[in-house]
Order: C-alpha cells, then sequence, then structure tokens
C-alpha cells in the first residue's frame, strides 16, 4: 500500500472525501441535492449526482472506519430538522 495515502472515506461529487471533510462536504451535497429537487423541477439544472459509502480504501483496501461520519439519510435528516427549525 502507498504509505501516503489518505484513505478516502467516500465520494462526494465532484470527488473523493476524506475522514476530515466527510459531515460536512455531506451536508453540503444535501443542500445541493435539495436545491436541485425543489428547483429542477423547473429550471434545466444537472442532476448533482449520487454519494458512496466506502468501506474499503479504493486505492489500497485499507478497511474504512466510519465511526463519527454520517450516512446520507442521516446527514439528511439533520439537513431537514434544521430546515424545519429555520
Ligand atoms: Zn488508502
Amino acid at each position: 500500500m502507498a504509505a501516503d495515502c489518505t484513505h478516502p472515506v467516500g465520494f462526494i461529487p465532484p470527488g473523493p472525501v476524506e475522514s476530515k471533510d466527510w459531515n460536512q462536504k455531506l451536508a453540503d451535497f444535501i443542500a445541493v441535492v435539495d436545491d436541485f429537487n425543489v428547483r429542477g423541477q423547473r429550471d434545466q439544472i444537472n442532476h448533482p449526482g449520487f454519494v458512496t459509502e466506502f468501506n474499503f480504501c479504493p486505492y489500497c483496501r485499507h478497511p474504512i472506519d466510519r465511526t463519527g461520519l454520517l450516512t446520507y439519510t442521516q446527514a439528511f435528516d439533520h439537513y431537514h430538522a434544521a430546515k424545519a427549525k429555520g
């Protein structure tokens, strides 16, 4: 395995994301998806793509510890709970 591998923990468009950035980038991406779901009904905007959560590093196959990393569903729930509060 490469000694300098950063072990990305998942893919959030447009690229792989490291553990330290995951929860923030996931939250940001969910805001983009929510915007697409609202505006995409009437405006021509591209589908934002899909999140993939890795269980193994795609580069070196190191097992990924997802402790403390939100799932898409959890982040989605947080986003809508925050939005409902205003
Ligand atoms: Zn790795």
